[in-house]
């Protein structure tokens, strides 16, 4: 077996009329396999690690709904959930049991969300993140870093990762050059470029958003003086510190990222996983500037769905499952072992790559250096990224169809599913000298 087998007949059909209905024959970029080519998958089930197209065929999962199928898919309780609020209405456009004990589960996680706002999706989430800042603030500047992806809201995709990094763009045509110019982008763990930003506009900062681990440049943990940096300056300037923990929450530890790395945010941003693979985000931090959302105050911020129930009891079942102890310890193993799997695979067959792995999240990087930012993951060999993904994709194993995305984990990859992905990567590396 080479590069990908091809699709089976009734996806490529479907495949077909998708590209004539929907823009791209998709509904959110990276899925259409420009960056790695080859013949999208157009998947139409889905049980624990596993895909399955159109056609049956069967595929290992290593892109997990790009991060919230953490407990694996279609998890008995997690369909048991859903199924039983399906039978009690889906929503109702009121205050429902389920929203209350979702925030509470998640207040309980992270201390330093003390209130906490339901929306649709994590691109909701840090637009009215952003907004809140500024109005708490009464300042305009954001700064961000470069190769940080935190939805698509017009301040944040200048020099954005995932989709963006992906298709080379820098910016997005539709962005008011008005707004555009309110983002300052920064490099990931570039600890003077945020000494200088802040000498330079410090008291014009109304918040700095970070991913606290990078997930969507490929894999890219902070330098150890990098998040405490961040606590330090907004703190002193009078800036709000937003940890975008859309990924990394409940994905890297229970209590997210901020957990793991000890930084004190002022709000966080949430989506992906709360939501147990439906559509989901939150945004909460401290009750003094959540005050500000109406209708406590004057930020004006709503949702149709937000808070929908059914999403809020696939959230609560995912969540009940990371609480059994040892669960992170289990996954944070796996993706270790895997690494170090792929590590001897790119020994033994002299390609030159590196792997960062955190917690279960790894990436493996076409670059012999090692990654500690955009620029360095930019270095990567993109073509030779698509030659190995087309290469697994033969071998029935689904990695995240771009250079510049995280491998997600999940409870449901057995021992014997990471050992057939060592096999098959050693495979695969060979094939490509
Ligand atoms: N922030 C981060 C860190 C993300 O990874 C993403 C999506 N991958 C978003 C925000 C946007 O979330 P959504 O796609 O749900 O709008």
């Amino acid at each position: 077996m080479t590069e990908q087998t091809k699709s089976g007949d009734r996806s490529r059909s479907l495949t077909q009329r998708a590209q004539q209905v929907l823009v791209g024959g998709v509904n959110s970029p990276v899925r259409a396999f420009k960056a790695v080519g080859g013949e999208p998958l157009m998947i139409e089930r889905a049980q624990g690690a596993y895909l399955f197209d159109a056609d049956g065929q069967e595929y290992l999962d290593y892109v997990g709904s790009w991060g919230p199928m953490i407990v694996g898919h279609a998890h008995p309780a997690v369909v048991e959930a859903i199924r039983d609020q399906a039978g009690r209405g889906a929503s109702f456009g009121t205050s429902n049991p389920p929203e209350v004990e979702l925030g509470e589960m998640i207040a309980a996680a992270m201390p330093s969300i003390e209130m906490i706002r339901f929306v649709c999706s994590g691109t909701e989430a840090t637009m009215s993140a952003a907004r809140l800042a500024r109005a708490h603030t009464g300042r305009n500047l954001i700064v961000k870093f470069d190769g940080c992806y935190h939805g698509h809201g017009d301040s944040f995709l200048s020099q954005a990762g995932s989709g963006l990094a992906t298709l080379g763009i820098s910016a997005s045509p539709g962005v008011p050059e008005e707004v555009a110019r309110q983002t300052i982008s920064l490099p990931y763990n570039g600890l003077a470029e945020v000494r200088q930003v802040f000498a330079d506009y410090g008291p014009e900062i109304a918040a700095v958003i970070v991913e606290p681990l990078a997930a969507n440049m490929g894999v890219v943990p902070p330098a150890p003086a990098f998040l405490p940096l961040l606590q330090e300056l907004t703190t002193k300037h009078g800036a709000l510190l937003i940890l975008d923990e859309v990924i990394s929450g409940f994905r890297l530890a229970y209590g997210g990222a901020q957990a793991v790395y000890g930084v004190q945010p002022d709000l966080t941003t949430l989506g992906k996983i709360i939501g147990g693979g439906l559509p989901v985000g939150a945004y909460g931090g401290r009750r003094e500037i959540m005050q500000m959302v109406a209708p406590l105050g004057p930020v004006y911020q709503a949702g149709t769905l937000a808070g929908s129930p059914m999403a809020m009891r696939a959230g609560i079942a995912t969540i009940q499952q990371l609480q059994v102890p040892g669960v992170y310890a289990e996954l944070s193993k796996k993706a270790a072992r895997l690494a170090e799997g792929i590590r001897q695979a790119l020994a033994e067959s002299g390609v030159q790559g590196t792997v960062n792995v955190a917690g279960s999240l790894l990436t493996l990087f076409f670059t012999p250096g090692a990654v500690a930012s955009y620029d360095d993951a930019k270095k990567s060999d993109t073509k030779r990224f698509g030659q190995f993904f087309r290469q697994m994709l033969g071998r029935g194993i689904f990695l995240p169809p771009s250079q510049f995305e995280a491998w997600f984990l999940s409870t449901a990859h057995s021992e014997a599913d990471i050992d057939r992905t060592i096999v098959a990567c050693r495979e695969s590396l060979t094939a490509l000298k």
